[in-house]
């Protein structure tokens, strides 16, 4: 079964770099492909709250038979939920969900900086962390003026900043700052949602490596050095999207990934939601 590595976060903690995504998963349907994601050898499930599956999530990790410990599991408190109070409320509703005890990542899902409450939600996030009932805490969609703004007025730095990453919106200015702060990054729609699989370029350093174009943009994200959770329904996919690891692109398929920056976005732009 294909070892996949593990990025040391900032409070010591380990979490697999190739994890498993279930957006828009129905929750009747994830259990099952929780199962298979677990069967193909993925060690990391992310959910959210707002994603309405946390509670077959839960259940699939527990068909599997595998321990609790052994799958590192993230979950997120919505925008709409920022606040203090409200986090606490919402954090203990997805451990309730899941039918766990503790969670080995929490964050906070968008910033929303109108509504301008992700210091207090972080502060409350500061509080689960140190109950030990959220192993890490870390946050997403944080643009790097967010993160400036924790940075002065919170002690505790982000383990994790997750944020849309594929090769039409590669992120160099936000990798660049986690980096300097000890802050692993991690892609979402590592696939641009499917969207990216049809450019060319990426159909001709598939060919080259005898890999489908999904499995090029896994392995240039796991090359870059971020976490990447592609999702999928489709079991052939669940395998596919982890059987990364006996390829490497060079020097020339980097360059040609690289030119298909164009800033698109699949979703949308922080400083624009909530
Ligand atoms: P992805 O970029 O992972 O793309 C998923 C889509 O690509 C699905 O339509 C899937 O189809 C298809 N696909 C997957 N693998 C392949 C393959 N090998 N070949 C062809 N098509 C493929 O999109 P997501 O938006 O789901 O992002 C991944 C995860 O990131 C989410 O599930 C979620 O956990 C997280 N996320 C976090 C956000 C945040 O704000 N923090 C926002 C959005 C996502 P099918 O399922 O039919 O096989």
């Amino acid at each position: 079964m294909t070892t996949i590595p593990q990025v040391t976060l900032n409070d010591g903690n380990a979490i697999p770099q190739l994890g498993f995504g279930v957006y828009k998963i129905p929750e009747d349907q994830t259990p099952e492909a929780v199962l298979a994601a677990l069967e193909a050898g993925y060690r990391h499930i992310d959910t959210a709250a707002f994603y309405g599956n946390e509670r077959g999530v839960g259940e699939g990790i527990r068909r599997s038979g595998l321990d609790r410990g052994d799958v590192f599991v993230t979950s997120k408190v919505w925008w709409t939920e920022n606040g203090y109070d409200s986090t606490l409320r919402s954090f203990d509703a997805s451990l309730e969900r899941l039918g766990f005890d503790t969670i080995d990542l929490f964050l906070i899902h968008w910033p929303a900086p109108r509504s301008d409450k992700y210091v207090e939600t972080w502060r409350a996030l500061e509080r689960v962390h140190e109950e030990g009932r959220a192993r890490s805490i870390g946050v997403a969609n944080f643009h790097t003026h967010h993160l400036e703004r924790l940075a002065r007025e919170t002690a505790t730095v982000p383990v994790v900043n997750q944020v849309e990453l594929h090769p039409w919106l590669p992120q160099a200015g936000v990798r660049r700052y986690d980096a300097a702060h000890g802050i692993a990054t991690e892609a979402w729609s590592p696939l641009a949602r499917g969207r990216i699989l049809q450019d060319p370029t990426l159909e001709r350093v598939a060919s080259k490596h005898g890999v489908t174009p999904a499995q090029v943009v896994i392995r240039w994200e796991l090359q870059l050095g971020v976490i990447v959770i592609p999702k999928s329904t489709t079991p052939e996919r669940i395998r596919q999207n982890i059987d990364v690891f006996g390829f490497e692109l060079d020097g020339d398929d980097l360059d040609a990934i690289a030119a298909l920056e164009t800033g698109e976005r699949t979703g949308k732009d922080p400083d624009d939601l909530g």
